[in-house]
């Protein structure tokens, strides 16, 4: 590509009177009823000039430096992207959905409602849980709503004191954030060296000031906690409830449920595991589930169905409150409600058990060459301690940056913080075996190439736009915005 021709900025490309654009001539200002003068600018926008085939290549170019999951593998998973059939796509866009308005009458609705009220029960069943609600727009919302709801049981018993909620040190950000956003002082329980929580550590926090215990299962090092019933056992007779934190399901479909386990809350995000494109930054759905005995206060609004069978919207009198407009993000519920019926229950169950194989295959197809500091096998995802041979100077930063010559996005780096050089590999279930092959021999080859010629890895990436920017930098005082340099200023 000619790097002059197609900059990264369209201003540069930018040339005194060039157009590309012929609008209807039009004596601007004559007609009675135009903008009065002192609100009309007295000089011309200062826009780029650039003809339209160079716009359009401009733009299209640009559009062709995004890496998606629609173009190569990422080894990021469900966290953040995993394949989204196109058919939930379609779905959404059909006519009886798409133009849908949230003040429509409710007779109008029924066929919408019947949706939100039917995934609401498939996701109670997948959770085993008593109810769900759909309201939560996000994970870390869901884990707000749900420690509302927690918050809210404590005290229609009576029971004031519980202010605290434990949450592990390898928990996701959003559990401390989301409890303190709830009200609660945060108590941390310490990990294990193979990332399970400390049980002997969590037995001596608990006592009659705390509300909830949140767990992730399996955990971000994608181990599972064995321990769960003890835990749960243990929780209970605190006087405290278990909170799951399923933003991520995708191992566990099929497998295990957490109502089963003794898991009192929990939220699942729409947009990780049943199929939502959520890249930018959305749009998401954290849908939370509760057992029996806790659906009273769920918040506001429900929908409930009448004795004759019409659907209704209700606003409970024991709910904590509402977490948001209307009924929640209705295009997220369509997309996973079409990937659960396109499923079926059957696949569906095929999820967890895919997820996890396509990790393992990986992980024991590397682990000679990547340290692998947890004994296996994994559930949907691991982690490496960055390259067995330390001699090279070699890190992770490195490997992720020269897997992109190749196609593939840089997996998760240096997260979760228990080891140094944590590289994180989550391949999801959609995966086929020769893209799982192609990802692993170029991962060898890496580390290969790491040891025979260092440098070169470290130099790398050579075909992106820009290989090695100032990260501290970018990070610190980011240039978001493009200051012209006018004939004034210079
Ligand atoms: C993604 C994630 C969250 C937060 O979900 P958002 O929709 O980003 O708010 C919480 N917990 C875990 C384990 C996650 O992976």
């Amino acid at each position: 590509m000619n790097k002059a021709l197609y900059s990264n900025l369209v201003f540069d490309l930018s040339r005194k009177g060039c157009t590309g654009y012929s609008l209807p001539h039009y004596d601007y200002g004559k007609a009675a009823g135009e903008l009065p003068e002192n609100l009309r600018r007295q000089t011309p926008p200062s826009l780029p000039e650039i003809d339209e085939p160079s716009a359009v290549r401009h733009y299209t170019n640009s559009s062709n430096n995004n890496f998606g999951v629609d173009t190569g593998f990422y080894p990021l998973g469900s966290c953040t992207m995993k394949y989204n059939p196109k058919i939930n796509e379609a779905a959404v866009a059909m006519a009886g959905i798409a133009p849908l308005h949230p003040l429509q009458p409710v007779e109008t609705v029924q066929g919408a409602l019947r949706v939100y009220r039917t995934l609401e029960k498939a996701l109670s069943e997948i959770g085993g849980m008593a109810e769900f609600t759909l309201n939560p727009f996000a994970g870390a919302h869901g884990e707000y709503t749900g420690l509302m709801v927690i918050r809210r049981y404590h005290m229609a018993r009576g029971d004031e004191a519980r202010r605290r909620v434990i949450v592990p040190d390898s928990a996701h950000g959003t559990n401390p954030a989301s409890a303190a956003m709830a009200g609660f002082d945060i108590v941390e329980v310490k990990s294990m060296p193979d990332g399970t929580v400390d049980i002997a550590d969590l037995d001596s926090k608990l006592d009659e000031t705390i509300a909830a215990v949140m767990m992730t299962n399996p955990n971000t090092v994608g181990m599972f906690e064995k321990g769960i019933p003890e835990i749960a056992e243990m929780v209970h007779k605190a006087g405290a409830l278990l909170y799951y934190d399923g933003a991520n399901l995708n191992p566990m479909l099929g497998i295990a449920r957490p109502g089963d386990m003794g898991f009192d809350v929990m939220h699942i995000n729409l947009h990780k595991t049943f199929s939502t494109p959520h890249g930018g930054g959305g749009p998401g759905a954290g849908p939370v589930g509760v057992r029996a005995g806790l659906e009273e206060y769920l918040p506001n609004p429900r929908v409930s169905e009448l004795p004759d069978g019409t659907l209704a919207i209700d606003f409970g009198a024991d709910a904590f409150g509402r977490v948001g407009a209307w009924l929640g993000n209705f295009t997220v519920y369509i997309k996973a409600f079409a990937y659960i019926l396109s499923l079926g229950s059957e696949n569906l169950m095929r999820v967890g058990p895919l997820a996890t194989l396509n990790a393992n295959y990986i992980m024991h197809s590397l682990s000679d060459l990547y340290e692998q500091p947890i004994a296996g096998p994994c559930k949907h995802e691991f982690v490496f301690d960055g390259l067995r041979d330390k001699s090279t100077g070699v890190t992770t930063l490195h490997v992720a940056k020269a897997l992109l010559d190749y196609g593939f996005h840089a997996p998760t780096i240096y997260f979760p913080l228990l080891f140094h050089e944590s590289l994180m590999i989550e391949p999801t279930e959609t995966e086929s075996r020769p893209t799982l092959d192609a990802f692993i021999a170029t991962m060898r080859k890496i580390a290969l190439e790491a040891s025979a010629e260092p440098d070169t890895v470290k130099n790398a990436p050579y075909t992106t736009p820009i290989s090695h920017p100032d990260e501290d930098e970018a990070a610190l005082n980011p240039v978001v915005t493009y200051r012209q340099l006018c004939a004034k200023q210079i």
